[in-house]
């Protein structure tokens, strides 16, 4: 089990986080982002991508809710629910698929699909701080992440 509270000073330390994260994700996995609006989510997606060896642009994809990434690794689906609203369209769209044992999924806003979501196998949290970020992961995975902090 994991339960952390770290401090994000700034962005790089984000990316940073992001890399440590990337390392210990397994196939299957599904990663909830949740915190308000530049908060962090996509930043911390980007560098995960990065890290798994994605060249190129991360871009949100806030209007067609998810981006595919064929890395490696594995498939990565970077989900961006805060515009979803309708539960019909999920089933339409065949999202249901995209989480399966072949692929990560990280999930920005699950809370606007909560119902229709598999649960989490790490979930992220970031509070925003006048200057940095609080990071706060939850796993019933045992993470390494002491040096998260630099
Ligand atoms: P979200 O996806 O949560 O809406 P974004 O990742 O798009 O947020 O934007 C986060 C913003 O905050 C970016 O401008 C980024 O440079 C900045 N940022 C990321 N991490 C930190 C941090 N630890 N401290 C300060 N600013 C940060
Ligand atoms: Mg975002």
């Amino acid at each position: 089990e994991t339960y952390s509270t770290q401090i994000l000073k700034d962005e790089a330390a984000t990316v940073h986080a992001a890399s440590v994260l990337a390392k210990q994700l397994q196939p299957g996995q599904v990663i909830y982002l949740h915190g308000d609006l530049g908060a962090g989510k996509t930043t911390l997606v980007r560098g995960m991508l990065h890290a798994l060896g994605h060249v190129g642009k991360v871009k949100s994809p806030t209007y067609t809710l998810v981006e595919p990434y064929m890395l490696p690794f594995a498939t990565c689906y970077h989900f961006d629910l805060y515009r979803f609203q309708d539960a019909e369209e999920w089933e339409a769209a065949g999202f249901r698929d995209y989480f399966n044992p072949a692929s990560v999924c990280l999930v920005e806003w699950p809370e606007r699909a909560a119902e229709l979501l598999p649960v989490a196998d790490i979930e992220i949290r970031f509070d925003i701080l006048p200057h940095g970020r609080v990071l706060h992961i939850t796993s019933q995975q045992a993470l390494a992440l002491e040096t998260l902090c630099q």
